[in-house]
C-alpha cells in the first residue's frame, strides 16, 4: 500500500490517522493504518495540528468546551485577576475531580487577592480562528483529502481514485508540504452558536453536542467542497484547486442554507 500524501509504500505504518485530531474531540473519524504513513501522520500532528491547537482561539474554544486532549488534559487557559491589583493567572480544569483551579505565580501577591474583598477576574474569547490562518487553510486541506477519503471507503474502487487521481495531487501537496499556491482559500461562517446541543428523532434520548460533521458539496460547475462545522463554525475549502467562487454562489442560490443542516434535527442553547 502507497501513503495517500507522499505516495510511498506504507506497508509498515503502525499508525491510524485521525481525521481530526482527538485534542478536538474525534474518536472515531479515523483511517485504518497504512493510509497515511507514519512520517506523514507525524508530521501533520507536530507541524500542522499541533501549531493550530495552541492558536489563541483553538485553546479558548477547546477550554470552554472542556474537550481533553489524547492525555486527557483540557488546555490551560490564560486570566486576568484585578483585585485591585493587576495578576496574571493560569486557570486549569480538573474533569476527574470536576474542580476549576487557578494558579499564580506570586503566592503573596494571590494571598492578597484572594482576601480582598471585590474582585474581578477577565478570560480573554476568542470567537473565531484570526483571518488568513495558512495553518488552519492547511488543515482544512487535509482534513479534506482524508475526508473525502473516509466517506468513500465503503465503496469498491473508490479508494484507488482518491489514492491515485492526480485532481487531488495540487491540495495534497499545499497539505503535506505548503506547497502549489502561496495559500489556499477556503470559506469560513458560524452557523450556529457553540453552545448548541443536538436532538435527533433516531440518534438519541439525550441532548449531544456536534462537534464536528462533514459533508462534500458538488455545485453546478463540478467543483467539489469539503464542508465541515467546528463548534458551530462552517469551513469550506474546495478539492479539485484553490478557491471559493462557486461556493459562494452556492450559498446565494440557496439562501445561505448550509448542507450539514439536518432538518429531522432540533437545535436547542444550553
Ligand atoms: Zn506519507
Amino acid at each position: 500500500m502507497n501513503c495517500l500524501f507522499c505516495k510511498q509504500n506504507s506497508d509498515n505504518s503502525k499508525s491510524v490517522e485521525h481525521i481530526i485530531p482527538e485534542s478536538l474531540g474525534n474518536k472515531d473519524q479515523v483511517l485504518p493504518k497504512g493510509l497515511v504513513c507514519d512520517s506523514c501522520n507525524q508530521y501533520f500532528a507536530n507541524k500542522v495540528e499541533k501549531p493550530l491547537l495552541e492558536q489563541p482561539y483553538f485553546r479558548n474554544v477547546r477550554h470552554r468546551a472542556r474537550i481533553e486532549s489524547k492525555k486527557g488534559r483540557v488546555p490551560i487557559e490564560n486570566a486576568f485577576i484585578i483585585s485591585p491589583e493587576l495578576a496574571k493567572a493560569d486557570i486549569i480544569i480538573d474533569r476527574k475531580e470536576d474542580k476549576t483551579i487557578i494558579v499564580m505565580e506570586d503566592e503573596e501577591k494571590a494571598r492578597r487577592i484572594f482576601s480582598s474583598p471585590k474582585g474581578s477576574m477577565i478570560i480573554p474569547a476568542f470567537d473565531k480562528p484570526e483571518d488568513n490562518n495558512k495553518i488552519l487553510s492547511r488543515f482544512l486541506a487535509k482534513v479534506a483529502v482524508e475526508g473525502l477519503l473516509h466517506w468513500l471507503l465503503k465503496e469498491d474502487g473508490w479508494i484507488d481514485e482518491v489514492m491515485t487521481n492526480s485532481g487531488l495531487d495540487e491540495i495534497k501537496k499545499y497539505a503535506r508540504y505548503g506547497q502549489g499556491v502561496e495559500f489556499w482559500p477556503y470559506h469560513q461562517r458560524r452557523i450556529y452558536s457553540e453552545e448548541t446541543r443536538f436532538n435527533h428523532p433516531l440518534i438519541s434520548i439525550q441532548d449531544y453536542e456536534v462537534l464536528h460533521e462533514f459533508k462534500i458539496l458538488p455545485t453546478k460547475e463540478s467543483h467539489y467542497y469539503f464542508v465541515i462545522a467546528i463548534m458551530g463554525i462552517e469551513y469550506a475549502i474546495s478539492l479539485g484547486g484553490p478557491g471559493t467562487d462557486s461556493y459562494e454562489q452556492w450559498l446565494k442560490e440557496n439562501n445561505y442554507a448550509s448542507i450539514l443542516d439536518d432538518p429531522n434535527e432540533k437545535k436547542s442553547s444550553r
